[in-house]
């Protein structure tokens, strides 16, 4: 029952003399309800991992396969469309569409695999209310603070009921008061669960998870399971 699965993943960035090797083969399964952190130094590849498991990026090697399905051989719009249906993405720097007004960044996904727009806007006001930010949904990203934008970020990737979050440092860009809203957050999905992979240097966003892998120079050094998942918050 993993909804993500990895196999051997290999990614080199590069030709000829500017060969970068970011992974050098790794195998991960992530069970449904289950929430992964990753952790390890800069450029260790903890992004490019992430990108791979979501089809952000093909592989040089190995195989991803998502709720079974295997990502090598799909076509580019099978690939599109499984990124928008089966995952959501977080990223550090929240990636918001800055002309629009929270609810409309939250229900633009749901807008793009077709719901009706009814339906977009209610299931988006759910979301909003869920991460707390009811009040603020006509505001623009530019009148919300880092916080509230993260937790923006957080209920559009939530859109379309992604069958796994992937979120790539999803506090790396916020002070410690946001930080702790965006990390409860994280752990109430978790405790609903959402399966969720977690790219973090925080060790308090790793303590919350349910796995943690540590990562060095493109492979994977140690993993451990932590019984409680609660963070102790
Ligand atoms: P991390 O997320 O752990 O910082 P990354 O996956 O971003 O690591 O990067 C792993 C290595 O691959 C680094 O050496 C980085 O510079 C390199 N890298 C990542 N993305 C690219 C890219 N698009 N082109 C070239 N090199 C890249
Ligand atoms: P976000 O903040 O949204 O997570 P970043 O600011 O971390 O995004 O940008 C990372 C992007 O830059 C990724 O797409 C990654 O593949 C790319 N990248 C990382 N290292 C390199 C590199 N050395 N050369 C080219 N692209 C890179």
């Amino acid at each position: 029952n993993a909804v993500l699965c990895a196999r051997d993943l290999r990614m080199t960035y590069g030709r000829g003399t500017g060969l970068v090797t970011a992974l050098s083969g790794v195998d991960l399964e992530v069970a449904q309800g289950e929430t992964v952190a990753v952790m390890g130094p800069s450029g260790c590849g903890k992004s490019t991992l992430l990108q791979l498991m979501g089809g952000l990026q093909r592989p040089s090697g190995g195989e991803v396969w998502v709720a079974g399905r295997p990502l090598t051989g799909m076509s580019e719009r099978k690939l599109a469309r499984l990124r928008r249906d089966a995952i959501g993405f977080v990223f550090q720097s929240f990636h918001l569409m800055d002309e629009l007004t929270a609810v409309e960044n939250v229900e633009l996904p749901a807008l793009l695999a077709g719901r009706s727009s009814a339906r977009a806007r209610s299931r988006a006001q759910a979301l909003l209310e869920q991460v707390g930010l009811a009040e603020q949904a006509g505001r623009l990203p530019a009148d919300l603070s880092g916080g509230e934008r993260q937790r923006v970020a957080v209920a559009r990737a939530l859109s379309n009921e992604p069958l796994a979050v992937l979120a790539d440092e999803p506090t790396g860009n916020l002070d410690s008061a946001s930080t702790a809203d965006v990390l409860r957050l994280l752990d109430a999905l978790r405790s609903d669960g959402q399966t969720q992979v977690i790219v973090t240097h925080d060790a308090r966003v790793a303590a919350a998870a349910d796995r943690l892998i540590s990562m060095r120079d493109g492979v994977f050094v140690e993993e451990t399971r932590l019984s409680h998942g609660s963070g102790g918050l």
